[in-house]
């Protein structure tokens, strides 16, 4: 089981081991091209950042009476909520005054300094109204989200997928303190844990958990594959490398040759470990097959994708995988590059693979 704190999804796919090169494969062409960016247009893109020291962020949080402002900006309950912009709502003094708990307005506006800046800031015709900042936008989800403050539990629950490492077990899926793992009650191997948002559960019916819980995390996969951090929007760096033995050895035929996806945010430290497969889940290639085949590649959850999918090894210097799914009668192979792009994609239908063999 991997640890919890980590994301680390398992290998709910199998691999073939015959390594061939690639034959006759389309490769997208790269855009070599240097932008036509120009060297003040180059100094306009540049950011200019201003940064403030965290602990006084943090410290400026710590009271019931600014928490309540938070909660009054994106509270949604006002039934206004329509045409409110998208940083959320503006209020005036008086308004807020009335949403909190505090007893005099004296008292009030001083909470609402100690906010304002860094997460509020004024507006409105005569800058007499309040707005929520970014970084006020952030911690008001937070706070109504229970982010920081909800653990959420549940399970095990069964998802109704076999396990993809003994083909005999069924799949559960336990959540403990916001840390959802898929494992096998049969043969006692976790195929992933990852965490799930406390938030999740909120006005949704408890069956439909474990599809917010793939959905979530696919379209994680697919913006981190993409090389940019779902948390920090940071550059995600992808890579191939050959998995840990902790997860190979837990793996059907342990000894064959096999590749992992690796995609760390030096930044803010979000990383997740998973197999090739999952990283090209939403490459169009892959949507067309599947629409071709009145079928849709997102009716596979993420902790087993099904039994038609295989990675091959074809070389490790420099990387490449590829990855190959068979529908009907036709085969999709997606060829992965070291840094997880796709090179190249190859559809045959079986007659023209019969021929070629
Ligand atoms: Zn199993
Ligand atoms: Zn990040």
């Amino acid at each position: 089981m991997s640890d919890a704190g980590t994301e680390d999804a398992g290998d709910p796919t199998r691999s073939a081991t015959p390594a061939e090169p690639p034959e006759s494969v389309e490769v997208a062409e790269s855009e070599s091209e240097s932008s036509a960016v120009d060297d003040s247009e180059a100094a306009a893109l540049d950011p200019e950042v201003e940064s403030s020291e965290a602990s006084d962020a943090f410290e400026a949080l710590g009271n019931e009476v600014r928490m309540a402002v938070f909660r009054a900006l994106v509270d949604d309950s006002g039934g206004e909520g329509g045409d409110e912009p998208l940083a959320g709502r503006t209020m005036t003094f008086s308004e807020l005054f009335e949403a909190s708990p505090a007893d005099t307005s004296a008292g009030f506006a001083y909470h609402l300094r100690q906010l304002t800046g860094l997460f509020l800031r004024k507006t409105g015709d005569e800058d007499d109204e309040y707005a929520l900042t970014y970084a006020g936008l952030e911690v008001a989800r937070a706070i109504v989200a229970g982010t920081y403050t909800d653990r959420v539990s549940f399970g095990p629950v069964p998802t109704g997928d076999p396990c993809p490492l003994c083909e005999s077990g069924e799949l559960t899926a336990t959540c403990e303190a916001n840390y959802v793992t898929v494992a096998c009650e049969d043969c006692e191997r976790g195929v992933l844990t990852l965490p799930f948002p406390p938030g999740a559960r909120r006005g949704r019916d408890p069956e439909r958990l474990l599809d917010a819980f793939d959905r979530h995390h696919r379209h994680r996969l697919s913006v981190m594959s993409d090389g940019v951090c779902p948390e920090c929007a940071a550059t995600m760096d992808a890579t191939l490398a050959r998995p840990p033995a902790s997860v190979t050895e837990r793996l059907p035929d342990s000894d064959a040759r096999r590749a992992q996806v690796r995609l760390d945010c030096e930044q803010c430290g979000c990383r997740l470990h998973a197999p090739v497969t999952l990283a090209v889940l939403e490459h169009p290639a892959v949507v067309s097959l599947f629409h071709d085949h009145a079928s849709n590649v997102r009716d596979r959850p993420i902790w087993n994708v099904g039994d038609e999918w295989r990675e091959t090894v074809v070389s490790e210097d420099p990387w490449c995988v590829r990855v190959s799914v068979e529908l009907g009668d036709e085969v999709l192979d997606l060829f992965v590059a070291g840094d997880c792009s796709v090179a190249g994609t190859r559809r045959r239908s079986a007659d023209e693979i019969r021929q070629a063999s």
